[in-house]
């Protein structure tokens, strides 16, 4: 029995049964950079700022670099929106290399004095998670004779519905409890912090729109009430995001359209608004994950029990979501395909396609409805422009890294 796999992006065109990335063969790809690869189109990631920049015309746009800090896509990122997030001294350094510090704020847990020296150096913006992590800040500043720009980061009291991942509600090793947050803020200021706003992120992977819809709206309300009780009007409303993106049978995209349109409202009759507060959204998975397509070659064809195994030369040292062991509950199957054979094929065949690694973990899909694909053959899965060669134990099993090349512009 198969099982059914996500949704094919629709940005992919095929000729001739060839899967086209950047108006090129996915085989070609391939035949000229080898295999694993990753592939990623920036034009679909433009395309989607694009879609952001109309859908919310009075919200700033950040980019979440840890969902893929390719340089060269960061590269080609970083001009076309306001801000870059990152999570570690490491991405700093990558984000400064291509934005303004002014630019770039800081969250995650554990910021090490060595990292918040960093930032308060640069002049970035550190979104504290902790009272903790504050004072360590401002004492770093004091040594420094320099005001750190500080955000607070709240733990939201409430959930983001229909998340992949949950944030916010509950204890957490992200941000300060939204009771305790005015607090915060009233401390800081008094101690000396340039406070540059609030920051609320609510969770990941979100795909239904009427929630994000809601969640946004809370976390507004959030935002006014901290305001009222701190007595200080934030810089920055930094509303998080977590848009999702359609990885498994039955999952469709976020309508940004309409989450836009309810966020334009909301923000244009808040008091904060009217106070002068500015507000951003921050995007990983959504800007960057349907960019990226993994490239991966049959090394191996095998029947064992009943079951085709096409056994590939990449794997979840690669690619560790599509295994499933990257933050999903049930293992499902990411949209795949054979690259050469797409569209209407008749003769598909039950098979699994598995990585190289010596685990049974290192499934890549299970018990997929495929055309029959041979020793050479290249598989395509897609969606990997998130949280695939960034989020993935490269080093396990000492295998070579994977080659990531960017789609020029001609
Ligand atoms: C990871 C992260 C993001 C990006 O999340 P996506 O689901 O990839 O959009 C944004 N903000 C914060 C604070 C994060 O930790």
């Amino acid at each position: 029995m198969s099982k059914p796999f996500g949704p094919l992006p629709p940005e992919f065109a095929f000729q001739t049964g060839e899967l086209i990335i950047g108006g090129r063969a996915a085989t070609a790809w391939v035949a000229e950079h080898g295999s694993p690869l990753f592939v990623y189109d920036p034009a679909i990631v433009e395309a989607r700022i694009a879609a952001f920049r109309s859908a919310f015309p009075t919200i700033d746009l950040h980019y979440a670099i840890k969902a893929n800090p390719h340089a060269a896509l960061l590269q080609t990122i970083a001009p076309l929106v306001d801000g870059l997030d990152v999570a570690s001294s490491g991405e700093l350094g990558k984000a400064l290399a291509v934005k303004p510090a002014g630019s770039i704020s800081f969250a995650g847990p554990g910021k090490r004095d060595t990292e918040l020296k960093a930032a308060i150096v640069a002049r970035a913006t550190l979104n504290v998670e902790s009272e903790g992590e504050a004072t360590r800040a401002l004492a770093i500043g004091d040594q420094l004779g320099i005001a750190p720009r500080l955000a607070v980061r709240v733990n939201p009291d409430m959930e983001l519905k229909g998340s992949g991942m949950k944030m916010g509600g509950r204890p957490s090793p992200f941000g300060v409890d939204a009771e305790r947050a005015a607090g915060l803020v009233k401390d800081i200021v008094k101690r000396g912090a340039d406070w540059r706003g609030f920051h609320i992120f609510a969770g990941s992977q979100a795909l239904d729109s009427r929630a994000l819809i809601e969640t946004q709206s809370a976390t507004l309300a959030l935002a006014e009430r901290l305001s009222g009780e701190a007595g200080h009007v934030p810089a920055v409303v930094n509303l998080g995001g977590g848009f999702g993106i359609p990885y498994f049978h039955g999952d469709t995209p976020v309508d940004v359209a309409a989450i836009g349109a309810a966020l334009t409202e909301n923000v244009a009759i808040s008091s904060l608004t009217k106070a002068g507060t500015a507000y951003a959204i921050e995007l990983g998975r959504w800007l960057v994950g349907e960019s990226g397509v993994y490239l991966t070659r049959v090394v191996d064809r095998k029947q064992s029990r009943g079951e085709t195994f096409l056994i590939v030369d990449g794997g979840l040292h690669h690619q560790l979501a599509a295994s499933g062991n990257f933050g999903t509950v049930v293992r499902r199957n990411y949209p795949v395909a054979v690259a050469h054979q797409m569209g209407d094929v008749p003769d598909a065949e039950d098979v699994s396609v598995v990585g190289c690694l010596c685990t049974p973990l290192d499934r890549l899909a299970d018990r997929v409805l495929l055309p029959a694909a041979n020793v050479g053959d290249v598989i395509a899965i897609f969606l990997a422009g998130a949280y695939g060669a960034t989020a993935s134990p490269s080093a396990f099993l000492g295998h070579p890294a994977p080659v990531e090349v960017l789609v020029q512009r001609s």
